[in-house]
């Protein structure tokens, strides 16, 4: 709970803040601005503005503090729903999303990401040097609020959660001080912000390792969602045995009978399973041969250049708006299997888009000894009950049936959760764990009243 004053005088903030690129509510352009990614999260904050430089970030984070007002740092909008929960009336949205840039250093393997940049331009940048990196599934979420909240790509069961890779950030914080936070500098605030985010400031740049990987065996598996049994039970088995360059996803899907679809998903009810594995194609396709025994209807699975690995989930190409439940399980043992095919199997009607299961595991589930605050994450899969909300009167259904699904699964959930996919204002004592304390006692040294305000707060 924050001990900030909250006198609300967004008027006092100068309109010449950011070159003019502020907005209030009332003014024409806030409507557009306010909401991110995520269109079903109603951002009402009590201004917007969209900083290009470290020296704008600082003047607004100044200026805010002067005039009273609370500060979220945001890059994209796709973590926005547990932002929206909480009350913005005295709040700055710091946008970085025009703010944005990359640089490689192909000889220490290392990318410096500025502010707001997405994904798909850091591993098409790191592409030509034979690099990519711990990304997630879509290539238009931002490094920022993806690997400073943990982050799991499908190269996760090999190399960790993204947060891992994160060598060093600079962020403005509250003071309206740049600092730089590394093993070496800041050490406490380093730890912090690596799982913590945006409590601790403004981040302008994240530098962060690169895998020298150029290309990937990588796709999908689809079957009609009649199969759903035979299939949830061998992938199950399977990636229990799988090694750890092996990480994929598991899903039922409902898509509508929308025209811009492919026939092949358009009003389909499926089953998909796709990830990537980082072998040879021999031993790719001897890993993969259980699966595609199972005769799926459509197989993508091939060695492809990294950055199209981002294209393989199918995630949706443009802001959507979606609510969604999440827990992780400990273990998927033949009743959480048939909870779930109650729910979501064949000739069910869930309400749901989609449900489904994230291979966790291998070195998603170590700790580095150099870790922050968010280093692993323990269990074997990520569950993600997940209903598209096209309009407003969707949300409700939408969020009764992802609680329902993620209620029937709650004897095999374990107290954690991926904070990437939690999508609500949720008990930080799940979120963070252990670091929670830790957390609270860093964000206090550097933002002793509470300015900064994320999506998963820590205090
Ligand atoms: C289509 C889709 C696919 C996804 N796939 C995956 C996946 O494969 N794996 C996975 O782990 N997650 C996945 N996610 C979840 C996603 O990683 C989180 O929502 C993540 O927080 C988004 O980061 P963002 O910066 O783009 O979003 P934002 O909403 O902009 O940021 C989320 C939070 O991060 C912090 N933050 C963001 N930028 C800054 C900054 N510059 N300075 C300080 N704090 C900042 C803030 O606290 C902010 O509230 C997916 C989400 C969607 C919608």
């Amino acid at each position: 709970m924050s001990d900030h004053l909250t006198s609300v005088r967004p008027a006092a903030l100068d309109r010449s803040l950011c070159d003019g690129r502020i907005w209030l509510p009332g003014d024409p352009g806030y409507d557009e601005r306010r909401l991110g990614w995520q269109l079903a999260a109603e951002l009402r904050p009590a201004a917007i503005v969209f900083p290009h430089t470290v020296d704008e970030v600082i003047a607004v984070v100044r200026a805010a503090v002067a005039a009273g007002l609370r500060i979220a740092p945001q890059s994209t909008g796709h973590g926005a729903a547990s932002l929206a929960e909480q009350d913005l009336s005295s709040t700055v949205i710091v946008r970085l999303s025009e703010f944005t840039g990359v640089t490689i250093d192909a000889a220490a393997a290392t990318a410096r990401v500025v502010g707001g940049t997405l994904w798909q331009d850091v591993i098409e940048a790191a592409a030509p040097f034979g690099f990519t990196a711990l990304h997630g599934s879509a290539g238009d979420v931002a490094v920022a609020g993806f690997a400073l909240s943990g982050g799991v790509s499908f190269y996760g069961r090999e190399h960790g959660l993204a947060a891992n890779s994160v060598r060093a950030v600079e962020l403005v914080t509250a003071s309206g001080e740049l600092l730089r936070a590394s093993a070496d500098e800041n050490a406490g605030l380093f730890w912090a912000v690596r799982g913590g985010g945006g409590n601790l400031g403004v981040v302008t740049a994240v530098e962060i390792e690169l895998l020298p990987i150029a290309d990937i065996y990588a796709g999908m598996l689809l079957w009609d969602r009649s199969h759903a049994s035979d299939v949830l039970r061998a992938w199950r088995d399977w990636a229990a045995d799988a090694p750890e360059q092996v990480t994929t996803s598991f899903r039922v899907i409902s898509f509508p009978p929308l025209p811009q679809l492919p026939p092949f998903l358009a009003g389909r009810d499926l089953v998909i399973i796709d990830g990537a594995v980082h072998t040879d194609n021999t031993d790719a396709e001897r890993i993969l041969a259980p699966l595609r025994a199972l005769e799926p209807e459509l197989d993508t699975f091939a060695r492809i250049p990294a950055p199209a690995l981002t294209a393989v989930h199918m995630d949706p190409p443009e802001p959507a708006g979606a609510v969604s439940d999440h827990r992780v399980l400990s273990t998927l043992s033949d009743d959480a299997v048939a909870a779930l095919l109650d729910l979501v199997g064949p000739g069910t009607r869930s309400g749901l888009f989609m449900a489904e299961l994230r291979q966790l595991g291998g070195a998603l589930g170590r700790r580095p000894a150099d870790g922050g605050a968010v280093a692993s994450i323990e269990g074997e899969f990520a569950l993600l009950a997940l209903a598209m909300t096209p309009v407003p009167e969707a949300v409700a259904p939408g969020l009764l049936a992802a609680r329902r699904l993620c209620a029937a699964l709650e004897p095999w959930a374990l107290p954690a959760q991926l904070l990437t996919f939690s999508e609500t204002l949720g008990d930080g004592s799940v979120l963070f764990g252990s670091a929670r304390e830790r957390l609270a006692y860093e964000s206090l040294q550097v933002d002793p009243r509470g300015v900064f305000q994320a999506n998963h707060p820590i205090r």
